[in-house]
């Protein structure tokens, strides 16, 4: 099974894209991820990708349209992926549909996480992670079980995004609104649209998933 989880930043896409790997056995796909792997390891394209994240504005279709079909074309692909943060235009979904067909790949659903705005500061400004194992966690919505170890690995180190402040979250909220939002019709057309209250508490949201998938 292939699909999509779509929100805005803080939604919680990748809390559930983790749980969702869990259960399913599928592989996440999250370009916010690749992309920040690349800006660590000082490639060309990290370096072409750096200050445009910080900025919170969206990297250029081309570039991560390119991450994307070569990370499909991976043999953990196979038994099923999630994306997570692609697409983010609808350039972005009309070439994703190219790609997968080509591939004799299919979409199975695209899951809308609906969150109000005025929660999403919040969200992101508390947002950390395991430093080791990726875990993710939030200052008041999901702290480890003990304070400062991670409850996966028992590592000590997290670390926080660089682009999750106050500051750059309006202009991810406003690139979604204006650039990402209007994908949802592009689905909705196709029939592949369904919607999770993206507000209710974490494991809720994975229940109202859970159900959406069947
Ligand atoms: P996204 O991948 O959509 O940007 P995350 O999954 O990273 O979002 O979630 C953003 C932050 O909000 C994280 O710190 C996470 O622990 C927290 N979070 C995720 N889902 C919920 C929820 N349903 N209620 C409260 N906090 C949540
Ligand atoms: P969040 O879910 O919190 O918005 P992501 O990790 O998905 O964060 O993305 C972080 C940043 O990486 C985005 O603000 C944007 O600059 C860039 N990015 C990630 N995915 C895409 C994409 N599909 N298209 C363009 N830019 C992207
Ligand atoms: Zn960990």
């Amino acid at each position: 099974m292939n699909i999509i989880l779509l929100g805005p930043p803080g939604a919680g896409k990748g809390t559930q894209a983790k749980r969702l790997e869990e259960s399913r056995g599928l592989v996440q796909l999250s370009t916010g991820d690749m992309l920040r792997a690349e800006v660590q390891s000082g490639s060309p394209l990290g370096k072409e990708a750096k200050a445009v994240m910080e900025a919170g504005q969206l990297v250029s279709d081309e570039l991560v349209i390119g991450i994307i079909a070569n990370r499909i074309d991976q043999p953990d692909c196979k038994n099923g992926f999630i994306l997570d943060g692609f697409p983010r235009t609808v350039a972005q979904a009309e070439a994703l549909d190219a790609m997968l067909s080509d591939k004799g790949m299919q979409l199975h659903a695209v899951i809308e996480m609906e969150v109000d705005d005025a929660a999403l500061t919040e969200r992101i400004t508390g947002r950390y992670t395991c430093a080791k194992c990726g875990q993710g966690y939030h200052d008041s919505f999901q702290k480890p079980a003990t304070d400062g170890t991670c409850d996966k690995c028992g590592s000590t180190e997290f670390k926080r995004r660089a682009d999750d402040n106050a500051e750059t979250v309006t202009s991810r909220l406003a690139a979604y609104h204006d650039q990402t939002a209007p994908i949802l019709p592009y689905y909705r057309d196709k029939g592949m649209l369904k919607k999770v209250d993206g507000m209710a508490e974490i494991d809720e949201v994975t229940r109202q998933i859970e159900g959406a998938l069947g």
